[in-house]
C-alpha cells in the first residue's frame, strides 16, 4: 500500500525541450514515479526546486502541516512557483511552459539552458480544487506567465461556455496557434509589455459586468492584478469563491522578496 502523505516531491529530469514562441519554452519532465502523482484539476500549481550552483541534484524537502521542512537548511534548492501544463501518466511526465524572461532569475535561467537530462525537484499540486467553477459567464486575463494555465483551463471549458479571455502578451508569436475557445468565447489580446496594463484594465473595466453567477479568473503581473480585482470585488461586487486573482510575479521583485507581499494580498 501506498503511505505517501498527500504532499510530497518528486526528482525528475528534463526530458524534452521545446521553443513554443520567442518567450515561453516547454520542458518536459520525467520520472518513472510520476506514474502515480496526485494530478487532480487543469491550472494546478506546483513548486519547482532548483540546484544551487555547484550542485547537480536539488535537496528535496519533506513536509509536515506546517508547509516544507529541510534537513539540512544551509542546503536548500531555489524555489519557485510554476503550473502544470501537462501531465502524462502513461509516459510518466509533467510539462511546465516556462517565461524566458533572461538570466536575471534563476528560473528562467534554468529553463534557457536546459539539456536533456537535467535534474530538477517538483512537488505535487495546488491549488483550489477545482480551479474553475462552473459560471454562465467567464472572464480570463492573464499575461504570458498565466498563459498556461489560461490554456489548461479552456481545455476542460463546456463547450457552450461564453465570455472573454484577454491577454498580455510580449509579442503576436506568443499566441499559441493550437488556442482553442468554445464558440461563445471571444479572444482579446494586447502585445508589447508592461505598459499597456492601464489600457488593458480601461478595455475590461468597459465590458459588461459580470453577475455573481459567473466567474472570473485573473494572474500575471502584480499591477495587472491588482486593479482588476478591485474591479471585480468592489464595483462588480463578485463573491470571493467566483473569483481567483492571483499575483503570479512583480516585476523588480524576485520570488523570495515577493513571497510574502502575494500571500498578504491572496488573504486580504
Ligand atoms: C501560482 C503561480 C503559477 C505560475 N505559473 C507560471 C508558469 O506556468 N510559467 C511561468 O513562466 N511563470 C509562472 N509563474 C510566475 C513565476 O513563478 C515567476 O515569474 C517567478 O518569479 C520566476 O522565477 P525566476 O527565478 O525566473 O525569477 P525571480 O528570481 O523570481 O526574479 C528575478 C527578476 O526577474 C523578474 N521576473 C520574474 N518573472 C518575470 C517574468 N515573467 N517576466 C519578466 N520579468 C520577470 C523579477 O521581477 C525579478 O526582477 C507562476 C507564479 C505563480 C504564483
Amino acid at each position: 500500500m501506498n503511505k505517501r502523505s498527500p504532499h510530497h516531491a518528486y526528482l525528475v529530469r528534463v526530458h524534452d525541450i521545446i521553443d513554443l514562441s520567442p518567450n515561453l519554452r516547454r520542458l518536459v519532465m520525467h520520472s518513472a514515479e510520476l506514474a502515480n502523482y496526485p494530478h487532480q484539476f487543469n491550472g494546478a500549481h506546483i513548486k519547482i526546486f532548483l540546484a544551487r550552483s555547484g550542485q547537480i541534484t536539488p535537496q528535496l524537502p519533506q513536509f509536515s502541516n506546517h508547509g516544507f521542512n529541510w534537513v539540512e537548511p544551509d542546503n536548500k534548492p531555489i524555489v519557485r512557483t510554476y503550473t502544470i501544463r501537462d501531465y502524462d501518466a502513461k509516459a510518466c511526465t509533467i510539462s511546465i511552459d516556462f517565461v524566458k524572461h533572461g538570466d536575471n532569475g534563476p528560473a528562467s535561467a534554468f529553463a534557457e539552458q536546459a539539456q536533456q537530462g537535467d535534474v530538477l525537484g517538483i512537488s505535487s499540486p495546488g491549488g483550489p480544487n477545482p480551479m474553475l467553477k462552473t459560471a454562465a459567464r467567464y472572464l480570463f486575463v492573464g499575461d504570458i506567465t498565466a498563459l498556461p494555465a489560461i490554456e489548461s483551463l479552456l481545455a476542460t471549458i463546456q463547450p457552450d461556455a461564453s465570455g472573454d479571455v484577454v491577454l498580455l502578451l510580449p509579442q503576436a508569436e506568443d499566441l499559441p496557434v493550437t488556442l482553442s475557445l468554445p464558440a461563445g468565447m471571444r479572444l482579446h489580446t494586447f502585445y508589447g509589455d508592461l505598459s499597456l496594463i492601464p489600457a488593458l484594465v480601461k478595455f475590461i473595466t468597459n465590458l459588461t459586468p459580470l453577475a455573481c453567477d459567473d466567474f472570473a479568473w485573473v494572474a500575471g503581473e502584480a499591477t495587472l492584478v491588482k486593479p482588476l480585482r478591485e474591479l471585480l470585488r468592489t464595483q462588480w461586487q463578485l463573491p470571493p469563491q467566483r473569483h481567483y486573482a492571483v499575483p503570479y510575479w512583480r516585476q523588480g521583485e524576485n520570488e523570495e522578496s515577493y513571497h510574502e507581499a502575494r500571500h498578504k494580498f491572496i488573504e486580504k
